[in-house]
Formats: structure tokens, C-alpha cells, sequence
């Protein structure tokens, strides 16, 4: 069914309507509001769009300036990175070029180098070679000059001793035996001096007695300096040590160098030698000057006279080398010292030594050779003993024989090495004095030989050379030998080194004025003790340990202690020992039976 339409009352009429109308005007209301919001947003947000559209559109050209000055920096930089990359490859190619160039260069400074240093190596090999032959040069002219004076020394020696000379014979014999000095140390000079040169020289350095040294010194020059009208003064300063480290040889050379010096250039007034101790800051140092009042020397010739073949003025007038002071410098060179001088022409000079000082107190000293006087015969109770000679030179042979024969040994002869292996087969000696360089068999073979043989070890083997090179001492000792008596030796050498290998005891002469008697009473009122100190001191000749002995005597005898102490000082021991054994102690006579 259809239902139709029914008429309604006016829609303002009803309520619902009004209110469904309001409503809706309401809702109009907030719509028309909403839209106008809306509206007013969009508008806003347009406007806030258009502002961004701007800013955008200002960057994006800001944007188009800044790439456009990158490009043009990038390229810029590109076009200066080009123009440096093409000059580093020029540089590259420069540099490879330079090392090559180098490389080539370095190749060339290889091959330099090496044909220099072989060119270097030749000339030393030649140098070398050229010393060598020098230094074997001067060993045999040390040889052949030495050895000839060995017999003119040692027989005009012998001759001296001879009571049926004449006056003008011993005259005549005092003029070829001082000769024979002189031309002796004018060949040591030289040969020290070439040793110098040729680097030869070698420091032996042994305990000295400085007093006996000085003793020595003084024994020497005091002589020749007082016959010619001058004083002589010799001062040791308090502090002196007794003993000292060094090469006693060369110290003595430079102490005659420069006192000979001083007495050949002074006529008037006097000479000093003082020695004194110069503190230093690490070590104190042994001080020596040698004070003249001579002809002086100009300060331009001061500069000069260390130098070798150096003379003021006339040399040949000086009996001189000129090599005195050149040696003295070199050997206080070589001891760590040196030496100076200080002169006014006219007026006198001072010469100045100054060395290392190394003491050595309390070492037991040997014997000084002069000290114990001239051998005279052998003590008796001893063994006999036999000494073989082997020596090719007639004259040193008989020089050697007549000296040990005059003692009283028994002596046999050979004239070469051969005949001296076989001498020493049938002879059997107790002791050999073997020549070093001889035909058929030198010494060196002879001495292997012997100690290989029966009865060679016991054997004492002695070389008597005239070489004066070290490097032969080695060879010697290795051979076999004892030991070394250098020619030209004095007899004092001889039979100190028979005394020090054999053990045979000598009888001496006493070389000073016969000594004071020893008080034979007083010496056997000492404690035995004391005694026997005293006895072992004198036979083992210990100048040291007597010297202490003899004060403790003094203590007790002052007497007899003036009396030991004047016959220790001239080594008047077989004197002393003599009187020790003819008393004996007071306090046996007593005790005996
Ligand atoms: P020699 O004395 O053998 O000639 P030296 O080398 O010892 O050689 O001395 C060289 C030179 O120095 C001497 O020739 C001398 O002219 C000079 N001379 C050395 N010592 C003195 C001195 N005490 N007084 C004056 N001149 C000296």
C-alpha cells in the first residue's frame, strides 16, 4: 500500500524542526567558521611557501655562484698540478740522470780506491822491506863494530893489570883504551839513534836504586868536571824515593848526555845536578835538572839542538854527534816525560827532565856491577867447575879464556857451533858461553842441540852478541839459553852473570879504601839473632834489608853501626861476613862444652 503524504504542520511550528534547524544553522555556523580557517591556513601556508620558493630560488643561485668558482678553482689548481707534475718529471729524469752519473762516478772511485790501496800496500810492503833490511843492516854493522872492540877494551883492560908495564906504556895503553871508549859510544849513538829511527827502541823497566844511580853518576863525572877548575854539586831533595820504576839504562844515558854536555861547554864556575819530586795533579813526577854556568846557548839554536846531527858552532872542536840530546829527548819521549831547556848565552843553561815517577820501596835491589869490586879468584870448598867457550873469534875466544882462566876455572875452546856439541859431549862443562853467529853452526842450533843431549838440560848456556836488537834476545832465550852478556862486556858483566847461573861464589877486591877493621869484639857482643839477619841480608845482597839491619845495630853500638853502615856503603860485604865468621857470638864462648 501506498502511503501517501499527509500533511504536516508548519515546519517553524514544530520543534523538532526548529531544533533540527537550529542545529543545522549552528553547524552552518561552525563550517562557514571551519572553512574560513581553513581559508586563512591555506593562505598562510602559501605565503609561507612562496617566502621558501624564495629563499630556495636564492640558494639554488648561490649555489650556481659557488660551483662556478670551484670549477674555475678546480681548474685552477688542475692547470698548476699539470705544470708541477711535468716539472717533478724533469726533475725525476735530472735526478735519475745525476745517479747515474754518480752510480758511475762511485764505480770509478771503486776502482780508485782499489788501485790505491794496492799501490799503498806496495809501498808499505817496500818500506817494510826497506826497514827490515835496515835494522838487519845496523845488527850486523852492531855486530862487526862491537866485536873488535870487545878485544881492544878487554885486552887493553888486561894490560892495564900488567905490573911489568912501563909508564909510558900504560900511557900509551890509557890513550887506546879512553879511544876505544869514545869511538864505543860514538857507535852507540849512532845505533840508538837508527834503532830510534827505525822504531826499534823498547822500554825495560826494572826496580832502580836511585841513590846508587846517583852514586854512580857522581863516581863518573865528578872527575872530569873538577880537573877542569869547576864545582860540582849534586842535590837530592829529601823526599827522593830510593827506589824507582824504570828503564835504569836510558835514564842513565840522559843524565851523561846531559852532564858531558854541561862540562864540554862550561869553563868557568860550576855544574849542578838536582833531583827532586815535582807534584802533579794525577802523579807525582821525578824531576831532574842539570844547572851549568857555561857558554849558554842563542834562543834560535835552543829550538834546534834536540834535533839529530845538531852543533852551535864548531862541531868537530867538541868531540861530539850531535845526536846526545836528540836521543835523550826520544828516550824521555818514550818514558812518558819530556825535556826542556832554558839557556842566556853567556851566561849558563839549565836543562830540565821531567818523568813519569812509579816508585818501587821495599823491592830487594840487585848489585850494582861496579859495586862488587874486581873477581880475584874463587872462594874455595867449591866444586871445580868447567867452562866450554864456543866462539869463532880467536880474539874474544882468548879474551873469554884468559879471563876465566886467571880465576881458576877450567876451560876448553871451540870454534864453531859443530865443534862446541861435540866438546860438549866428551868435556861436559858445567857452563857455556856460546857465540851467537858462527860458520858451520851458529849458536841458536848449537844451544838446540846441547839440550837435547845427556846432561844438556842441566847445562848453563850463555850468549855472548854483540846484537843489540831485542827481537834476537827472544830468539836466543827461546833457544835454550840462560841468559845474555851484550860485547863489549866488562868482566864485572861476566862474572856477575856466572855468579847468577852457576851459584859460584867469587872473591872480590874491595873497590874503596880499605874499610875501617870491624870491631871483631864488638860484632860478637850482637844477639845471635841479629846476627845471623845480618848474614842472610849480606849473601843475599839485599841492599835494602842490610841498610835496615845495620840501623837496628846502630841502635845498640852506634860505634859498630858507623863502622857497618861505612862498609855497606863500598859493598864491603865479604869484609862484614868474613868478620862474622872469624867472631862468634859472645854469649857461645860461654855456652860451649
Ligand atoms: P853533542 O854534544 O854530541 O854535540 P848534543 O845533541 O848532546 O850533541 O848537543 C847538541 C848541541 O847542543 C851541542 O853541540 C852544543 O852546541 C849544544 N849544547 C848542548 N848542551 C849544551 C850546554 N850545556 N851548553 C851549551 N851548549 C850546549
Amino acid at each position: 500500500m501506498k502511503r501517501q503524504a499527509q500533511p504536516h504542520p508548519s515546519d517553524s511550528d514544530n520543534p523538532i524542526i526548529r531544533m533540527l534547524q537550529e542545529e543545522l544553522a549552528e553547524t552552518n555556523r561552525g563550517l562557514v567558521a571551519l572553512s574560513m580557517e581553513l581559508e586563512q591556513r591555506v593562505e598562510d601556508r602559501a605565503a609561507e611557501l612562496r617566502i621558501t620558493q624564495d629563499e630556495l630560488q636564492r640558494t639554488n643561485s648561490d649555489l650556481l655562484m659557488l660551483t662556478m668558482e670551484l670549477e674555475d678553482r678546480v681548474a685552477d689548481r688542475t692547470e698548476e698540478l699539470t705544470t708541477a707534475i711535468a716539472s717533478l718529471r724533469q726533475e725525476i729524469a735530472e735526478r735519475k740522470k745525476a745517479e747515474a752519473a754518480l752510480e758511475r762516478y762511485r764505480d770509478h772511485l771503486e776502482d780508485l780506491v782499489k788501485e790505491r790501496t794496492a799501490e799503498a800496500e806496495s809501498a808499505k810492503w817496500q818500506a817494510e822491506a826497506a826497514s827490515q833490511s835496515k835494522s838487519s843492516f845496523l845488527a850486523n854493522m852492531s855486530h862487526e863494530l862491537r866485536t873488535p872492540m870487545n878485544a881492544i877494551l878487554g885486552f887493553s883492560g888486561l894490560l892495564m893489570g900488567d905490573e911489568a908495564l912501563t909508564e909510558k906504556q900504560r900511557g900509551y895503553l890509557g890513550i887506546i883504551s879512553r879511544s876505544g871508549q869514545h869511538l864505543l859510544a860514538l857507535i852507540n849513538d849512532v845505533l840508538d839513534m837508527s834503532k830510534i829511527e827505525a822504531g826499534q827502541i823498547t822500554l825495560d823497566n826494572h826496580p832502580i836504586n836511585l841513590t846508587v844511580l846517583i852514586q854512580d853518576i857522581d863516581d863518573m863525572m865528578r872527575g872530569r868536571i873538577t880537573d877542569k877548575g869547576l864545582h860540582f854539586l849534586v842535590d837530592q831533595s829529601a823526599g827522593l824515593p830510593r827506589h824507582i820504576l824504570g828503564d835504569e839504562a836510558k835514564l842513565r844515558q840522559i843524565l851523561l848526555n846531559l852532564l858531558s854536555n854541561a862540562c864540554k861547554f862550561t869553563h868557568r864556575g860550576g855544574i849542578a845536578l838536582r833531583l827532586g819530586i815535582l807534584p802533579d795533579v794525577d802523579a807525582s813526577k821525578l824531576l831532574i835538572e842539570v844547572e851549568d854556568t857555561g857558554i849558554g846557548i842563542s834562543p834560535s839554536a835552543q829550538s834546534r839542538i834536540f834535533e839529530a846531527f845538531f852543533q852551535v858552532g864548531n862541531a868537530a872542536n867538541e868531540r861530539g854527534t850531535g845526536l846526545g840530546l836528540a836521543i835523550s829527548r826520544q828516550f824521555a819521549d818514550l818514558m812518558g816525560g819530556a825535556i826542556s831547556v832554558e839557556s842566556t848565552p853567556g851566561k849558563g843553561s839549565l836543562f830540565r827532565v821531567e818523568l813519569p815517577l812509579e816508585c818501587a820501596e821495599g823491592t830487594a835491589m840487585p848489585l850494582p856491577l861496579e859495586a862488587l869490586g874486581d873477581v880475584i879468584g874463587l872462594e874455595p870448598g867449591q866444586e871445580g867447575y868447567r867452562v866450554l867457550i864456543v866462539e869463532d873469534r880467536q880474539e874474544n875466544a882468548l879474551l873469554l879464556q884468559t879471563l876465566m882462566e886467571k880465576i881458576g876455572f877450567e876451560v876448553r875452546l871451540a870454534g864453531d857451533g859443530a865443534a862446541g856439541v861435540e866438546l860438549f859431549r866428551q868435556f861436559k862443562p858445567h857452563f857455556i858461553w856460546m857465540d851467537r853467529r858462527m860458520p858451520v853452526m851458529d849458536g841458536i842450533e848449537a844451544t838446540r842441540r846441547i839440550r837435547a843431549m845427556e846432561g844438556g838440560e842441566a847445562v848453563k848456556i850463555v850468549a855472548v852478541t854483540a846484537s843489540v836488537f831485542m827481537e834476537q834476545r827472544a830468539d836466543l832465550l827461546s833457544a835454550g839459553m840462560d841468559g845474555i852478556v851484550n860485547k863489549p862486556f866488562r868482566p864485572g858483566d861476566i862474572f856477575t852473570c856466572m855468579a847468577k847461573h852457576l851459584g859460584v861464589r867469587f872473591i872480590r877486591r874491595a873497590t874503596a879504601a880499605p874499610p875501617a877493621p870491624v870491631g871483631a869484639a864488638a860484632l860478637g857482643g850482637l844477639p845471635a839473632e841479629l846476627r845471623m839477619k845480618l848474614e842472610e841480608a849480606l849473601l843475599d845482597l839485599d841492599t835494602a834489608r842490610i841498610a835496615g839491619i845495620v840501623e837496628e845495630i846502630s841502635s845498640l853500638d852506634s860505634e859498630l853501626g858507623q863502622i857497618l853502615r861505612q862498609l855497606t856503603k863500598s859493598y864491603q860485604y865479604t869484609a862484614i861476613i868474613q868478620a862474622l865468621e872469624d867472631t862468634p857470638p859472645a854469649g857461645n864462648s860461654h855456652d860451649g862444652e
